[in-house]
Protein backbone atom coordinates (compact mmCIF):
# COMPACT_ATOMS: atom_id res chain seq x y z
CA UNK A 1 0.00 0.00 0.00
CA UNK A 2 1.60 3.37 -1.10
CA UNK A 3 1.74 6.91 0.92
CA UNK A 4 -1.60 8.16 -0.40
CA UNK A 5 -3.78 4.66 0.38
CA UNK A 6 -5.02 3.52 3.67
CA UNK A 7 -8.02 4.30 5.88
CA UNK A 8 -8.89 7.17 7.92
CA UNK A 9 -6.56 10.02 9.06
CA UNK A 10 -5.76 11.48 12.50
CA UNK A 11 -8.71 12.20 14.40
CA UNK A 12 -10.93 9.68 13.14
CA UNK A 13 -10.82 11.85 9.80
CA UNK A 14 -12.74 9.78 7.14
CA UNK A 15 -12.44 12.66 4.09
CA UNK A 16 -10.99 10.25 0.89
CA UNK A 17 -8.49 10.74 -1.42
CA UNK A 18 -11.10 11.58 -4.14
CA UNK A 19 -12.81 13.69 -2.58
CA UNK A 20 -9.48 15.65 -1.69
CA UNK A 21 -8.26 15.36 -5.48
CA UNK A 22 -11.83 16.22 -6.67
CA UNK A 23 -11.50 19.78 -5.79
CA UNK A 24 -13.62 22.62 -7.37
CA UNK A 25 -11.80 25.40 -8.54
CA UNK A 26 -8.58 26.51 -8.55
CA UNK A 27 -6.63 25.37 -5.48
CA UNK A 28 -7.39 22.37 -3.20
CA UNK A 29 -8.23 24.18 0.40
CA UNK A 30 -6.04 21.67 1.91
CA UNK A 31 -3.06 23.19 -0.04
CA UNK A 32 -3.96 26.96 2.27
CA UNK A 33 -2.69 24.32 5.23
CA UNK A 34 0.71 22.96 3.76
CA UNK A 35 1.31 26.83 2.34
CA UNK A 36 1.10 28.47 5.97
CA UNK A 37 2.95 25.43 7.58
CA UNK A 38 6.01 25.78 4.85
CA UNK A 39 5.33 29.87 5.44
CA UNK A 40 6.15 29.37 8.74
CA UNK A 41 8.71 27.11 8.15
CA UNK A 42 10.46 29.26 5.86
CA UNK A 43 10.58 32.21 8.22
CA UNK A 44 12.10 30.34 10.97
CA UNK A 45 14.55 28.85 8.13
CA UNK A 46 15.75 31.95 6.26
CA UNK A 47 15.36 33.64 9.06
CA UNK A 48 18.32 31.75 10.46
CA UNK A 49 20.39 31.55 7.43
CA UNK A 50 20.24 35.22 6.82
CA UNK A 51 22.11 36.10 10.13
CA UNK A 52 24.44 33.10 9.49
CA UNK A 53 27.40 34.82 7.94
CA UNK A 54 26.91 37.85 9.90
CA UNK A 55 27.24 36.39 13.27
CA UNK A 56 30.09 34.16 12.64
CA UNK A 57 31.70 37.11 11.62
CA UNK A 58 30.83 39.67 14.58
CA UNK A 59 30.05 37.54 17.35
CA UNK A 60 32.30 34.06 16.60
CA UNK A 61 34.87 36.13 15.32
CA UNK A 62 35.34 34.30 12.40
CA UNK A 63 37.40 35.49 9.53
CA UNK A 64 34.99 36.38 6.24
CA UNK A 65 36.59 33.30 4.27
CA UNK A 66 36.22 30.77 6.91
CA UNK A 67 32.43 31.96 7.59
CA UNK A 68 31.73 31.97 3.73
CA UNK A 69 33.20 27.94 3.85
CA UNK A 70 31.25 27.51 7.34
CA UNK A 71 28.01 29.02 5.58
CA UNK A 72 28.91 26.79 2.42
CA UNK A 73 28.86 23.95 4.69
CA UNK A 74 25.79 24.34 6.51
CA UNK A 75 23.88 25.15 3.72
CA UNK A 76 25.27 22.03 1.63
CA UNK A 77 24.41 19.81 4.70
CA UNK A 78 20.80 20.87 5.05
CA UNK A 79 19.58 20.45 1.42
CA UNK A 80 22.12 17.16 1.32
CA UNK A 81 19.51 15.60 4.36
CA UNK A 82 16.55 16.30 2.88
CA UNK A 83 16.97 12.93 0.67
CA UNK A 84 17.78 11.24 4.49
CA UNK A 85 14.41 12.73 5.44
CA UNK A 86 12.44 11.60 2.42
CA UNK A 87 13.66 8.39 2.38
CA UNK A 88 13.19 7.33 5.76
CA UNK A 89 9.56 9.05 4.69
CA UNK A 90 9.17 7.19 2.18
CA UNK A 91 10.24 3.87 4.37
CA UNK A 92 9.01 4.13 7.64
CA UNK A 93 7.30 7.34 9.23
CA UNK A 94 5.39 8.76 5.91
CA UNK A 95 5.06 12.26 5.27
CA UNK A 96 3.28 13.21 8.41
CA UNK A 97 5.40 12.07 11.01
CA UNK A 98 8.77 13.02 9.06
CA UNK A 99 7.48 16.48 8.83
CA UNK A 100 6.38 16.73 12.66
CA UNK A 101 9.36 14.88 13.55
CA UNK A 102 11.77 17.23 11.46
CA UNK A 103 9.85 20.25 13.09
CA UNK A 104 10.18 19.60 16.52
CA UNK A 105 13.96 19.23 16.02
CA UNK A 106 13.75 22.44 14.52
CA UNK A 107 12.45 23.84 17.71
CA UNK A 108 14.67 22.15 19.55
CA UNK A 109 17.79 23.82 17.75
CA UNK A 110 16.27 26.86 17.60
CA UNK A 111 15.71 26.91 21.48
CA UNK A 112 19.34 25.91 21.86
CA UNK A 113 20.64 28.69 19.91
CA UNK A 114 18.42 30.92 21.67
CA UNK A 115 19.51 30.07 24.94
CA UNK A 116 23.56 30.68 24.10
CA UNK A 117 24.35 30.98 20.69
CA UNK A 118 27.89 31.68 21.15
CA UNK A 119 28.47 28.13 22.82
CA UNK A 120 26.15 25.85 21.44
CA UNK A 121 26.45 27.28 17.89
CA UNK A 122 26.97 23.80 16.14
CA UNK A 123 24.61 21.82 17.94
CA UNK A 124 21.63 24.18 17.43
CA UNK A 125 22.22 24.43 13.89
CA UNK A 126 23.07 20.64 13.52
CA UNK A 127 19.82 20.22 15.11
CA UNK A 128 18.31 22.49 11.98
CA UNK A 129 20.09 20.55 9.32
CA UNK A 130 18.36 17.20 10.63
CA UNK A 131 14.79 19.05 11.36
CA UNK A 132 14.93 20.63 7.73
CA UNK A 133 15.76 17.64 6.10
CA UNK A 134 12.48 15.61 7.55
CA UNK A 135 10.73 18.44 6.85
CA UNK A 136 10.92 20.01 3.46
CA UNK A 137 10.92 17.41 1.16
CA UNK A 138 7.86 15.96 3.15
CA UNK A 139 5.99 18.94 2.80
CA UNK A 140 6.67 19.46 -0.91
CA UNK A 141 5.37 15.66 -1.72
CA UNK A 142 2.45 16.17 0.24
CA UNK A 143 1.85 19.16 -1.96
CA UNK A 144 1.70 17.18 -4.87
CA UNK A 145 -0.66 14.29 -3.16
CA UNK A 146 -3.44 16.89 -3.05
CA UNK A 147 -3.68 16.59 -7.33
CA UNK A 148 -4.89 13.43 -9.39
CA UNK A 149 -2.15 12.13 -11.65
CA UNK A 150 -3.31 14.04 -14.45
CA UNK A 151 -4.69 17.36 -12.59
CA UNK A 152 -3.37 20.09 -14.92
CA UNK A 153 -4.19 22.37 -12.12
CA UNK A 154 -0.74 20.81 -10.17
CA UNK A 155 1.76 23.59 -11.31
CA UNK A 156 -0.68 26.28 -10.31
CA UNK A 157 -1.04 25.09 -6.71
CA UNK A 158 2.47 24.18 -6.85
CA UNK A 159 3.32 28.09 -7.77
CA UNK A 160 0.69 29.27 -5.35
CA UNK A 161 2.99 27.27 -2.46
CA UNK A 162 5.89 29.16 -3.90
CA UNK A 163 4.61 32.48 -2.95
CA UNK A 164 4.28 31.20 0.59
CA UNK A 165 7.74 30.29 0.93
CA UNK A 166 9.22 33.39 -0.47
CA UNK A 167 6.43 35.35 2.81
CA UNK A 168 8.08 33.59 5.04
CA UNK A 169 11.68 33.80 3.67
CA UNK A 170 11.11 37.76 3.25
CA UNK A 171 9.52 38.40 6.83
CA UNK A 172 11.95 35.84 8.41
CA UNK A 173 15.13 36.72 6.46
CA UNK A 174 14.35 40.59 7.34
CA UNK A 175 12.76 40.76 10.96
CA UNK A 176 15.61 38.22 12.10
CA UNK A 177 18.60 40.21 11.19
CA UNK A 178 16.87 43.40 12.25
CA UNK A 179 16.16 41.66 15.94
CA UNK A 180 20.03 40.37 15.74
CA UNK A 181 21.27 43.56 15.18
CA UNK A 182 19.68 45.93 16.82
CA UNK A 183 18.54 44.56 20.20
CA UNK A 184 19.76 40.38 20.90
CA UNK A 185 21.07 37.24 18.85
CA UNK A 186 19.20 35.07 21.73
CA UNK A 187 15.95 36.93 20.63
CA UNK A 188 16.68 36.23 17.02
CA UNK A 189 17.06 32.89 17.45
CA UNK A 190 14.23 32.61 19.82
CA UNK A 191 12.24 33.63 17.51
CA UNK A 192 12.70 31.41 14.94
CA UNK A 193 11.59 28.84 17.71
CA UNK A 194 8.35 30.52 18.30
CA UNK A 195 7.48 30.83 14.39
CA UNK A 196 8.85 27.08 14.15
CA UNK A 197 6.01 26.20 16.88
CA UNK A 198 3.61 28.06 14.74
CA UNK A 199 4.37 26.20 11.59
CA UNK A 200 4.30 22.67 13.58
CA UNK A 201 0.92 23.69 15.45
CA UNK A 202 -0.67 24.74 12.34
CA UNK A 203 0.30 21.13 10.26
CA UNK A 204 -0.70 19.26 12.96
CA UNK A 205 -4.14 20.80 12.47
CA UNK A 206 -4.01 20.50 8.69
CA UNK A 207 -4.12 16.84 9.47
CA UNK A 208 -7.51 16.43 10.12
CA UNK A 209 -8.19 17.30 6.34
CA UNK A 210 -5.83 15.62 4.97
CA UNK A 211 -7.25 12.38 4.40
CA UNK A 212 -5.20 9.42 4.22
CA UNK A 213 -2.20 11.75 2.96
CA UNK A 214 0.94 11.44 3.94
CA UNK A 215 0.24 8.31 6.46
CA UNK A 216 3.11 5.91 7.28
CA UNK A 217 3.23 3.27 3.98
CA UNK A 218 2.74 0.71 6.75
CA UNK A 219 -0.31 2.14 7.54
CA UNK A 220 -3.27 -0.40 7.81
CA UNK A 221 -0.93 -3.51 7.62
CA UNK A 222 -1.42 -6.15 9.49
CA UNK A 223 2.40 -5.52 10.72
CA UNK A 224 1.44 -2.21 11.55
CA UNK A 225 1.87 -2.78 15.10
CA UNK A 226 4.69 -5.06 15.43
CA UNK A 227 6.79 -2.80 13.06
CA UNK A 228 6.16 0.51 15.25
CA UNK A 229 9.68 0.22 16.97
CA UNK A 230 10.88 1.37 13.12
CA UNK A 231 9.35 4.57 14.05
CA UNK A 232 11.18 5.10 17.23
CA UNK A 233 14.84 3.86 15.63
CA UNK A 234 14.57 6.44 13.25
CA UNK A 235 14.10 8.68 15.75
CA UNK A 236 17.12 7.47 17.54
CA UNK A 237 18.91 7.32 14.72
CA UNK A 238 18.44 11.06 13.64
CA UNK A 239 19.46 12.01 17.39
CA UNK A 240 22.24 10.05 16.91
CA UNK A 241 23.50 11.42 13.74
CA UNK A 242 23.89 14.69 15.48
CA UNK A 243 26.79 14.91 17.23
CA UNK A 244 28.40 13.69 14.21
CA UNK A 245 27.08 16.50 12.79
CA UNK A 246 28.13 19.23 14.95
CA UNK A 247 32.04 17.75 14.05
CA UNK A 248 31.03 17.75 10.37
CA UNK A 249 29.85 21.29 10.05
CA UNK A 250 32.65 22.78 12.16
CA UNK A 251 35.25 21.80 10.04
CA UNK A 252 34.70 22.44 6.84
CA UNK A 253 37.19 19.86 5.05
CA UNK A 254 34.37 17.16 6.45
CA UNK A 255 31.99 18.60 3.82
CA UNK A 256 34.46 18.04 0.47
CA UNK A 257 34.09 14.56 1.59
CA UNK A 258 30.60 14.15 2.69
CA UNK A 259 29.66 16.27 -0.78
CA UNK A 260 31.71 14.03 -2.86
CA UNK A 261 30.10 10.70 -0.93
CA UNK A 262 26.55 11.69 -0.86
CA UNK A 263 26.00 12.14 -4.27
CA UNK A 264 27.40 8.86 -5.65
CA UNK A 265 25.85 6.84 -2.85
CA UNK A 266 22.08 8.43 -3.68
CA UNK A 267 22.86 7.32 -7.28
CA UNK A 268 23.69 3.46 -6.35
CA UNK A 269 20.54 3.79 -4.46
CA UNK A 270 18.23 4.84 -7.18
CA UNK A 271 20.05 2.56 -9.29
CA UNK A 272 18.99 -0.63 -6.89
CA UNK A 273 15.04 1.29 -6.81
CA UNK A 274 15.76 1.03 -10.13
CA UNK A 275 15.63 -2.53 -10.44
CA UNK A 276 12.55 -2.96 -8.98
CA UNK A 277 10.69 -0.59 -11.41
CA UNK A 278 8.63 -1.24 -14.19
CA UNK A 279 10.17 0.09 -17.60
CA UNK A 280 7.54 3.06 -17.91
CA UNK A 281 8.68 4.01 -14.52
CA UNK A 282 12.11 3.95 -15.20
CA UNK A 283 12.03 6.04 -18.02
CA UNK A 284 9.71 8.45 -16.36
CA UNK A 285 13.08 8.34 -13.31
CA UNK A 286 15.75 8.74 -16.18
CA UNK A 287 13.47 11.99 -17.01
CA UNK A 288 13.21 13.14 -13.42
CA UNK A 289 16.80 12.72 -13.04
CA UNK A 290 17.12 15.17 -16.73
CA UNK A 291 16.01 17.62 -14.61
CA UNK A 292 17.66 16.98 -11.20
CA UNK A 293 21.43 17.42 -13.11
CA UNK A 294 20.11 20.48 -14.52
CA UNK A 295 19.15 22.29 -11.62
CA UNK A 296 22.62 21.78 -10.15
CA UNK A 297 24.00 24.30 -12.86
CA UNK A 298 20.92 26.45 -12.17
CA UNK A 299 21.26 26.55 -8.73
CA UNK A 300 24.49 27.03 -8.74
CA UNK A 301 24.64 30.42 -10.75
CA UNK A 302 21.19 31.28 -8.94
CA UNK A 303 22.81 31.04 -5.41
CA UNK A 304 25.35 33.77 -6.30
CA UNK A 305 23.01 35.64 -4.57
CA UNK A 306 24.05 34.49 -1.55
CA UNK A 307 27.84 34.87 -2.02
CA UNK A 308 29.50 37.15 -4.38
CA UNK A 309 26.20 39.17 -5.29
CA UNK A 310 26.15 40.69 -1.47
CA UNK A 311 29.41 41.12 -1.81
CA UNK A 312 29.19 42.68 -4.89
CA UNK A 313 26.48 44.77 -3.49
CA UNK A 314 28.56 46.15 -0.38
CA UNK A 315 30.86 46.82 -2.83
CA UNK A 316 30.03 48.00 -5.85
CA UNK A 317 26.40 49.49 -5.64
CA UNK A 318 25.52 52.92 -4.96
CA UNK A 319 21.62 53.27 -2.41
CA UNK A 320 19.44 54.20 -4.55
CA UNK A 321 16.33 52.39 -5.93
CA UNK A 322 13.42 54.41 -7.98
CA UNK A 323 14.88 56.87 -5.86
CA UNK A 324 14.60 55.83 -2.73
CA UNK A 325 17.28 55.60 -0.32
CA UNK A 326 17.76 51.69 0.52
CA UNK A 327 20.67 49.13 1.79
CA UNK A 328 21.99 47.75 -1.60
CA UNK A 329 22.32 44.56 0.46
CA UNK A 330 19.10 44.64 1.98
CA UNK A 331 17.96 44.89 -1.74
CA UNK A 332 19.98 42.10 -2.91
CA UNK A 333 18.71 39.75 0.24
CA UNK A 334 14.80 40.84 -0.25
CA UNK A 335 14.07 41.42 -3.98
CA UNK A 336 14.47 38.38 -5.26
CA UNK A 337 11.08 37.29 -2.33
CA UNK A 338 9.26 40.04 -3.38
CA UNK A 339 9.45 39.35 -6.90
CA UNK A 340 8.55 35.75 -6.51
CA UNK A 341 5.61 37.29 -4.65
CA UNK A 342 4.22 39.31 -6.37
CA UNK A 343 4.76 37.28 -9.92
CA UNK A 344 3.89 33.82 -9.06
CA UNK A 345 0.36 33.78 -8.69
CA UNK A 346 0.10 35.89 -11.93
CA UNK A 347 2.65 32.89 -13.37
CA UNK A 348 0.28 29.74 -12.07
CA UNK A 349 -2.70 31.90 -13.13
CA UNK A 350 -1.34 32.34 -16.78
CA UNK A 351 0.42 28.13 -16.78
CA UNK A 352 -3.68 27.39 -15.80
CA UNK A 353 -4.90 29.77 -18.67
CA UNK A 354 -2.57 28.63 -21.28
CA UNK A 355 -3.14 24.79 -20.42
CA UNK A 356 -7.07 25.31 -20.89
CA UNK A 357 -6.27 26.42 -24.41
CA UNK A 358 -3.87 23.80 -24.75
CA UNK A 359 -1.10 26.28 -25.38
CA UNK A 360 1.19 25.59 -21.86
CA UNK A 361 5.02 24.98 -22.29
CA UNK A 362 5.68 21.25 -21.52
CA UNK A 363 8.34 21.23 -18.26
CA UNK A 364 11.41 20.82 -20.50
CA UNK A 365 10.96 24.08 -22.47
CA UNK A 366 9.98 25.49 -18.91
CA UNK A 367 13.15 24.48 -17.45
CA UNK A 368 14.98 25.42 -21.20
CA UNK A 369 13.00 29.14 -20.51
CA UNK A 370 14.49 29.18 -16.94
CA UNK A 371 17.70 29.14 -17.96
CA UNK A 372 17.32 31.97 -20.83
CA UNK A 373 15.85 34.08 -17.98
CA UNK A 374 19.09 33.15 -15.99
CA UNK A 375 21.20 34.13 -18.90
CA UNK A 376 19.35 37.33 -19.47
CA UNK A 377 20.31 38.38 -15.52
CA UNK A 378 23.61 37.30 -15.43
CA UNK A 379 23.93 39.23 -18.67
CA UNK A 380 22.52 42.38 -16.51
CA UNK A 381 24.59 41.54 -13.76
CA UNK A 382 27.78 42.00 -16.46
CA UNK A 383 26.02 45.20 -18.03
CA UNK A 384 25.92 46.86 -14.32
CA UNK A 385 29.53 47.71 -15.08
CA UNK A 386 28.61 49.99 -17.85
CA UNK A 387 26.98 51.99 -15.66
CA UNK A 388 29.91 52.61 -12.88
CA UNK A 389 31.61 55.50 -12.26
CA UNK A 390 34.84 55.86 -11.58
CA UNK A 391 35.03 54.57 -8.52
CA UNK A 392 33.55 51.54 -9.14
CA UNK A 393 29.86 52.77 -7.84
CA UNK A 394 27.36 51.48 -10.14
CA UNK A 395 23.53 50.66 -10.14
CA UNK A 396 21.03 50.06 -7.33
CA UNK A 397 18.39 49.86 -10.16
CA UNK A 398 20.04 48.11 -13.12
CA UNK A 399 21.22 45.32 -10.75
CA UNK A 400 17.29 44.77 -9.22
CA UNK A 401 16.35 44.73 -13.40
CA UNK A 402 18.33 41.45 -12.87
CA UNK A 403 17.21 40.09 -9.87
CA UNK A 404 13.51 41.02 -11.34
CA UNK A 405 14.54 38.68 -14.43
CA UNK A 406 16.25 35.94 -12.45
CA UNK A 407 13.22 35.14 -10.36
CA UNK A 408 11.29 34.74 -13.94
CA UNK A 409 13.85 31.91 -14.01
CA UNK A 410 13.50 31.04 -10.97
CA UNK A 411 9.91 30.77 -11.03
CA UNK A 412 10.21 28.68 -14.63
CA UNK A 413 12.32 26.27 -12.76
CA UNK A 414 12.11 25.81 -9.40
CA UNK A 415 7.92 25.24 -8.32
CA UNK A 416 7.98 23.64 -11.86
CA UNK A 417 10.36 20.80 -10.35
CA UNK A 418 8.72 20.40 -7.02
CA UNK A 419 5.38 19.75 -9.22
CA UNK A 420 7.16 17.69 -12.00
CA UNK A 421 8.87 15.20 -9.45
CA UNK A 422 5.62 14.50 -7.82
CA UNK A 423 4.51 13.49 -11.36
CA UNK A 424 7.17 11.43 -12.73
CA UNK A 425 7.98 9.11 -9.02
CA UNK A 426 5.78 6.42 -8.26
CA UNK A 427 4.15 6.69 -5.61
CA UNK A 428 6.65 4.47 -3.23
CA UNK A 429 9.49 6.78 -4.47
CA UNK A 430 7.93 10.18 -3.81
CA UNK A 431 9.78 11.22 -0.90
CA UNK A 432 13.37 10.27 -2.38
CA UNK A 433 12.98 11.52 -5.64
CA UNK A 434 11.99 15.14 -3.92
CA UNK A 435 15.33 14.28 -1.77
CA UNK A 436 17.22 13.95 -4.52
CA UNK A 437 15.08 17.07 -6.10
CA UNK A 438 16.70 19.22 -3.32
CA UNK A 439 20.17 17.35 -3.09
CA UNK A 440 20.65 19.13 -6.30
CA UNK A 441 20.67 22.41 -4.57
CA UNK A 442 22.84 21.46 -1.90
CA UNK A 443 25.10 20.66 -4.93
CA UNK A 444 24.53 23.90 -6.56
CA UNK A 445 25.11 26.03 -3.08
CA UNK A 446 28.43 24.28 -2.75
CA UNK A 447 29.92 24.52 -6.39
CA UNK A 448 28.05 28.30 -5.79
CA UNK A 449 30.68 29.42 -3.23
CA UNK A 450 33.30 27.47 -5.72
CA UNK A 451 32.69 29.58 -8.49
CA UNK A 452 31.91 33.00 -6.19
CA UNK A 453 35.61 32.34 -5.28
CA UNK A 454 36.94 31.59 -8.72
CA UNK A 455 35.30 35.34 -9.59
CA UNK A 456 36.85 37.06 -6.80
CA UNK A 457 39.35 39.94 -8.12
CA UNK A 458 43.18 37.61 -7.78
CA UNK A 459 44.40 41.72 -7.13
CA UNK A 460 45.57 42.04 -3.49
CA UNK A 461 44.23 44.94 -2.31
CA UNK A 462 41.72 45.34 -4.81
CA UNK A 463 40.03 48.38 -5.79
CA UNK A 464 36.16 48.49 -5.94
CA UNK A 465 36.88 49.30 -9.58
CA UNK A 466 39.30 45.72 -9.72
CA UNK A 467 36.60 44.00 -7.97
CA UNK A 468 33.71 45.35 -9.94
CA UNK A 469 35.60 44.29 -13.32
CA UNK A 470 36.65 40.77 -12.08
CA UNK A 471 32.62 39.89 -10.48
CA UNK A 472 31.03 41.23 -13.79
CA UNK A 473 33.76 39.37 -16.01
CA UNK A 474 32.31 36.12 -14.28
CA UNK A 475 28.83 36.94 -14.77
CA UNK A 476 29.52 37.66 -18.27
CA UNK A 477 30.57 33.53 -18.48
CA UNK A 478 28.07 32.65 -16.48
CA UNK A 479 25.19 33.72 -19.01
CA UNK A 480 27.20 32.13 -21.46
CA UNK A 481 27.02 29.00 -20.28
CA UNK A 482 23.34 29.77 -18.64
CA UNK A 483 22.27 30.31 -22.51
CA UNK A 484 24.35 27.44 -23.75
CA UNK A 485 22.51 25.11 -20.83
CA UNK A 486 19.02 26.60 -21.90
CA UNK A 487 19.41 26.11 -25.75
CA UNK A 488 20.93 22.11 -24.98
CA UNK A 489 17.60 21.41 -22.53
CA UNK A 490 15.22 22.72 -25.25
CA UNK A 491 17.24 21.07 -27.70
CA UNK A 492 16.96 17.58 -25.68
CA UNK A 493 13.10 18.46 -25.44
CA UNK A 494 11.53 15.68 -27.79
CA UNK A 495 13.93 13.27 -26.16
CA UNK A 496 13.03 14.09 -22.46
CA UNK A 497 9.41 14.14 -23.60
CA UNK A 498 9.30 10.44 -24.78
CA UNK A 499 10.91 9.37 -21.33
CA UNK A 500 8.34 11.48 -19.52
CA UNK A 501 5.37 9.11 -21.56
CA UNK A 502 1.71 10.66 -21.03
CA UNK A 503 3.47 13.72 -18.20
CA UNK A 504 3.31 17.00 -19.23
N1 LIG B 1 13.74 29.19 -2.38
C1 LIG B 1 13.19 27.87 -2.43
C2 LIG B 1 12.92 27.33 -1.07
O1 LIG B 1 13.41 27.80 -0.10
C3 LIG B 1 14.04 26.92 -3.24
C4 LIG B 1 15.22 26.43 -2.53
C5 LIG B 1 16.02 25.47 -3.34
O2 LIG B 1 15.53 24.47 -3.87
N2 LIG B 1 17.27 25.72 -3.47
O3 LIG B 1 12.19 26.40 -0.94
Amino acid sequence: MGQSDGAAGIGGDSTDLSAIQNFAGKYPRQLWWLFFSEMWERFSFYGMRGVLTYFMVNQLMMSETVANLQYGATQAFVYAFTFVGGLFADKILGFRRSLTWGGLLMIVGSLILAVDPKAYFFIGIAFNIVGTGFFKPNISSMVGSLYKDDDVRRDAGFSLFYSGINVGALLGGYLCVYLGKGYSWNLAFGLTAVVMAISVITFHFSQRHLGPIGLSPRHGQPNEAKTRWHDWATYLGSLAIIPVLVVMVSKTDFTDAFMYSIGPLTLLYLGYELIKCTPDERKKLAAAMVFILFSIIFWAFFEQAGGSLSLFAANNLDNSLLGLTLDPNGVNNSANSFFVILFSPLLGLLWVALALRNREPNTVVKFGLGFLFLAGAFWIFYATRFFANPRGVTSLNVFTSANLVITFGELCLSPIGLSIMTKLSPKRLQGVMMGMWFLASAYGQYAAGILGAGMSSPVPNATPMDKLLSYTAGYHQLAIYALIAGVVLIALAPLVRKLMGEVK
